[in-house]
């Protein structure tokens, strides 16, 4: 062995051995604890950016995923700041990489599967105790005033013992409800510079199901809820910058289908065969895609949630060239004025 390598193997050792002692022992977790959380607080949220900028707060369908949240994008223009849908996990998510909840001025819902609402108890919660100054609105179509009183009356006696707890001062018991804003499946809206358009998608049985389009400062992002790759999809994305689409890999599925079936599991077998027919199939969105003239396709709902890179392969081999498999705390940057896309990974 010569000096060199000696050199460097004591050092690994030494090192590892510091490594040990800070983690292990009384002492050294005294040391760093307040330097780990001093550096946590010290993490500074974005809240303003002057074009769009999309956070992926949740990436996944139902089916299960170790490390995606459901289906949640947060979409800022500005200081403005909407979430799209709020699906299970995605406050954590949201949280964990640091975004700050406290400007979250409504979520926009596309639809009212479970995986689409099932977070918003949790950002309604963490919004309101990060002094968020208005309610928390929820925006969509018919039904979505079902779904604000639904969760303000499950959430009643939480909101009550967490007032008594801190004090009306800190948690004003007003704030901590849930308002709601119907809208037509077709309805546009303008929010200072930002216009949001509201369209039809196809998401059969479900109805109404809706997607979103924000254009801001000569930006445009579309989001697709879950869809079919429709053609009334085609002409609401018209040129957008950038298209966040549901996928489906049928490969995938497919192959679940087989095996449940294998295993005697009929009905995920039929859960697995009923699915096909309403979310979009990974090896058509790039012909949508296209015909909107989109400059760049993005895929999220991902059906299955790919847990490897296998399984990202599988889904990317169906997806034209250059298309984005988001995955959670994915973030887009579209400056205004501007034709560039920054893609950031997590
Ligand atoms: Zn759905
Ligand atoms: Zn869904």
């Amino acid at each position: 062995m010569n000096k060199l390598l000696r050199g460097l193997l004591i050092l690994g050792i030494a090192f590892g051995a510091v490594a040990w002692l800070a983690v292990s022992t009384r002492t050294g977790q005294d040391l760093l604890l307040p330097r780990l959380i001093n550096a946590a607080m010290q993490s500074q949220s974005v809240t303003r950016y002057d074009g769009i900028r999309v956070f992926m707060c949740g990436t996944a369908s139902p089916l299960p995923s170790p490390d995606r949240a459901q289906a949640c994008i947060a979409v800022m223009a500005g200081e403005t700041l909407y979430l799209v849908d709020a699906g299970e996990g995605s406050s954590e998510t949201f949280n964990l990489f640091g975004e700050s909840t406290v400007n979250i001025k409504a979520v926009l819902i596309t639809h009212f599967h479970s995986d689409h609402i099932s977070g918003i108890p949790d950002f309604n919660l963490n919004s309101w105790v990060s002094g968020r100054k208005a309610p928390l609105v929820l925006i969509g179509p018919a039904g979505v005033e079902r779904i604000a009183e639904g969760f303000n009356e499950a959430f009643a006696l939480d909101r009550s013992y967490r007032v008594s707890h801190h004090g009306e001062d800190l948690l004003p018991p007003a704030l901590g409800e849930l308002g709601f804003r119907e809208i037509a499946p077709d309805e546009v809206w303008q929010d200072g510079e930002l216009r949001i358009s509201a369209f039809p998608v196809d998401h059969g049985p479900v109805k109404p199901a809706v997607g979103y389009r924000f254009d801001y400062k000569g930006r445009s992002v579309v989001i697709s809820g879950d869809s079919n790759a429709v053609d009334s999809l085609v002409t609401a994305v018209g040129n957008a910058d950038l298209l966040l689409h549901d996928a489906l890999s049928m490969p995938m599925i497919s192959a679940m289908e087989e095996a449940t079936k294998r295993f005697g599991r009929e009905r995920q077998s039929r859960i697995m065969h009923d699915i096909q027919n309403y979310h979009a199939h990974a090896s058509m969105l790039g012909k949508a895609a296209e015909q909107a003239g989109v400059k760049m396709l993005a895929a999220y709902h991902l059906v299955p949630p790919p847990r490897n890179a296998l399984m990202e392969n599988v889904f990317l081999r169906d997806l034209p060239e250059g298309t984005v498999l988001t995955r959670d705390g994915m973030v887009f940057e579209l400056p205004a004025e501007n034709d560039g896309i920054t893609v950031h990974e997590p």
